[in-house]
């Protein structure tokens, strides 16, 4: 199915508004929007699980940048936060079920978001990957590959193989 990106991050946006506090979050989308092929409430759900990772590990008043980009490969998602950010020794194991970083211990949580969107990601044939944002915090960076690979339904109800 094909979905608006703008819509996936109001519904995100709606989503954690009781949550935020007094957290900015701002939106950069390209001047062309992108959409993506694949389930928007799968999407909708990495994207809350990433941007209530921003609340959670960032101070009240800051600021939360999610954006959008196009390229020739796919679209660009990122969620960039001013927080306490993730070691780079965990930068990795984050990604897998129940591992939290120990700086965040004092934080409650089960370890299982980012996992789960590590699957919902992967099932639609793109990558997740955590960075350090530029002078403070974290930067999630989801990649999704163009929407013309039908990467969703590799199989048809007939049970043949899609060529695309
Ligand atoms: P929950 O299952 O409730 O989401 P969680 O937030 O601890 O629990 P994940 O979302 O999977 O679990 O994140 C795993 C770990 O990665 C967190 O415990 C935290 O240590 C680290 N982490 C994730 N996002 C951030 C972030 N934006 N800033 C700093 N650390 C982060
Ligand atoms: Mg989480």
């Amino acid at each position: 199915k094909w979905c608006d990106v703008e819509d996936i991050i109001g519904v995100v946006l709606s989503q954690v508004k009781d949550f935020q506090q007094h957290r900015k979050i701002s939106v950069d989308l390209p001047e062309n929007v992108p959409f993506l092929l694949g389930d928007d409430v799968l999407l909708e759900q990495v994207l809350v699980n990433v941007v209530s990772n921003a609340i959670k590990y960032s101070p009240d008043h800051s600021e939360i940048i999610i954006s959008v980009r196009q390229d020739d490969h796919g679209v660009t998602l990122t969620v960039a936060d001013s927080g306490i950010g993730i070691p780079d020794a965990d930068r990795i194991r984050v990604f897998d079920k129940f591992y939290r970083a120990d700086k965040t211990r004092h934080v409650p949580g089960t370890g299982l978001g980012l996992a789960i969107c590590k699957g919902i990601i992967e099932a639609h044939g793109g990558t997740i990957t955590a960075a350090p944002n530029i002078e403070k915090g974290t930067l999630i960076i989801i990649n999704l590959p163009k929407g013309d690979q039908s990467f969703m339904y590799p199989i048809d109800p007939e049970g043949e193989s899609r060529t695309s």
